[in-house]
């Protein structure tokens, strides 16, 4: 990694993210008692299976002593592995210098995360997830987008694979065509929410869910969930719309019912082009200007430095666009620019692809697209003045990105 950002914690973060950790017994050990990775550890052919079954459980995030958040992907060929156990503390090891031992902790499963709502509904169906210290809220997590086809072209983004209605909607009782979130589903949302904040430190709300095809009901949806999330959220823990692109009035409402604290529309890519090829649902929808605009109607709202766009940072090089690094890059840092201009603070989430590009020559492309980016961008950041907000994430809950990380160790401070 190039300069300020190859210090400390944000070079280890990146060599994990995408070198990946082996399993061994105390990862497996760990899963008993940490956040379960969404997608199981695979072993590869050949390698040494101590479970017999070809896959196992593992833990989803670690964190380093000075609170770094990183996610574990597991890989079988990495030089990385975990030893140590919870009595003892874990450790991160390389091969290259095995005795050389990073302490690590994994993040916990939370005890909520087992109990049960006073209608007896499982809390870890309510709509409640953690990153770090960040409570993420989707009770609506069904996309319009996804059933929707013009020219035989489904309208979900390209890199979609969590916003299909099936089973994950039905029990949160979203339907198809229905605005309005069930009362039992916000009741239950309030009751997990209480509960986690009384167990975690959690210092940022961040409101999600599926898309519409009519923003202005998208936007009456964040409005009565805002509301909603209220009363569950006394201490008043920093709440950020993650919506779509909303239109003026309901932003004046968030805005002037100080509902939330941030907003953030995710552009996702940079160019009007690559908008439209990688979020046809959204670009035909709200379209890319009306999006850009509603972000810059936020930043004369909120003020700058509450006003984000979420970027996929990596879809770019995809074979169905089929960029090479350095121009994705290149585009990248301009659109960085550009947003930044209007007051618009991008923050780039590694993508990682699924299935089929797994292989040691696409992440050394993507690898060197995420590091280019991220040094140009620290610098866009300072030249513009704009810093991210404590109340909107920070280096315990950016799991797959590095601006906070990069930030952090530039002011000097590692302390968690
Ligand atoms: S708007 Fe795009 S990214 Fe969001 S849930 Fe729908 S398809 Fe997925």
């Amino acid at each position: 990694m190039t300069d300020r950002a190859s210090a400390g914690s944000p070079h280890l973060k990146v060599d994990v993210m995408f070198e990946g950790i082996r399993y061994t017994d105390a990862l497996g050990q760990a899963a008993q008692h940490a956040f379960p990775n969404f997608y199981p550890y695979r072993f590869q052919p050949g390698e040494h299976d101590p479970t017999g079954k070809g896959k196992a459980t593992i833990p989803y995030l670690l964190t380093t002593p000075d609170g770094t958040l990183i996610r574990i992907k597991g890989a079988g060929d990495s030089p990385w592995f975990i030893d140590g156990d919870r009595e003892s503390g874990y450790v991160l090891r390389h091969d290259r210098d095995a005795d050389r031992a990073t302490a690590i902790d994994f993040e916990p499963l939370p005890a909520w995360m087992q109990a049960s709502t006073a209608d007896g509904f499982p809390m870890a169906q309510a709509g409640v997830s953690l990153h770090g210290d960040m409570a993420v809220i989707n009770v609506a997590p069904g996309c319009e987008y996804f059933l929707e086809k013009h020219d035989g072209r489904s309208m979900r983004c390209t890199f979609c694979s969590y916003g299909a209605p099936d089973q994950r909607t039905a029990h949160l009782g979203q339907k198809v065509g229905q605005v309005g979130i069930p009362d039992i589903t916000a009741e239950r949302m309030r009751e997990t929410l209480e509960r986690a904040l009384e167990e975690t430190l959690i210092r940022h709300i961040y409101l999600v869910g599926g898309s519409l095809t009519d923003w202005a009901l998208e936007g009456e949806r964040f409005v009565q969930l805002a509301r909603e999330l209220a009363p569950a959220n006394p201490r008043r823990v920093p709440v950020t719309c993650g919506s779509g692109a909303l239109p003026d009035d309901t932003l004046v409402q968030l805005n002037e019912e100080r509902l939330v604290d941030n907003v953030c529309f995710n552009l996702e890519v940079w160019s009007e082009a690559l908008f439209e090829q990688v979020c046809p649902g959204k670009n035909r929808y709200v379209g890319y200007a009306r999006w850009i605009r509603a972000l810059e109607k936020s930043v004369a709202l909120w003020g700058r430095g509450h006003v984000y766009s979420a970027m996929v940072a990596g879809a770019e090089l995809e074979p169905e666009i089929g960029m090479d690094w350095e121009a994705a890059a290149d585009l990248a840092i301009r659109g960085a620019e550009d947003l930044c201009s209007r007051g618009v603070i991008p923050i780039y989430s590694l993508y990682w692809p699924v299935g089929g590009r797994d292989h040691p020559e696409y992440f050394s492309r993507l690898r060197s697209f995420f590091e280019k980016l991220n040094d140009a961008y620290f610098d866009i950041r300072r030249r513009h003045g704009l810093s991210i907000s404590e109340g909107f994430m920070c280096h315990r809950c950016a799991y797959m990105q590095l601006e906070c990380d990069v930030d952090r160790v530039v002011a000097g401070g590692q302390a968690s």
